[in-house]
């Protein structure tokens, strides 16, 4: 699978994929590690600042444990990205981030929001409830090929 074939099957999965009753998934999304570039790592946040979905690139640690720049070549892969709106990318402190401009699909919201509402069983625990509310539900997430 190549880096391009690996990020539109998370576009994919942002877009379209349906999960069962009772699944969920913090906000932070589905991560992968790329492949031809492996030294990045990218994240899909489903429901990011303003609610619109983002793709963060996590580029390593130099050696004054500062996360490095993305070189000129990276920058050209990720902007030649449908639905990535380069335009408007920021750089943080861990790498770059992309909006995206897509429409995420009622079921993938519907996870991040299952998650924000805690456990239903133990309400007073909320997200941290221990007693397996959130494997249980987590594992439920329909997965897209090669993220995590
Ligand atoms: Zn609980």
């Amino acid at each position: 699978m190549t880096d391009r074939e690996l990020i539109e099957a998370g576009m994919t999965w942002l877009r379209e994929s349906k999960h069962p009753e009772g699944a969920l998934m913090q906000h932070h999304g589905i991560f992968a590690r790329l492949l031809e570039r492996s030294d990045l790592s990218v994240s899909l946040v489903p429901m990011g600042n303003a609610d619109q979905p983002i793709l963060c690139i996590e580029t390593p640690l130099d050696a004054d444990s500062l996360h490095r720049s993305l070189t000129s070549n990276e920058k050209e892969f990720f902007d030649s990205i449908p639905d990535v709106e380069q335009a408007v990318a920021w750089e943080s402190n861990r790498g770059r981030s992309y909006p995206l401009a897509l429409t995420v699909s009622p079921d993938v919201r519907l996870l991040v929001e299952t998650y924000r509402k805690g456990c239903p069983t133990h309400p007073a625990e909320s997200v941290f409830c221990k007693c397996g509310w959130f494997a249980n539900g987590r594992g439920l997430v329909v997965m897209p090929e090669g993220w995590l």
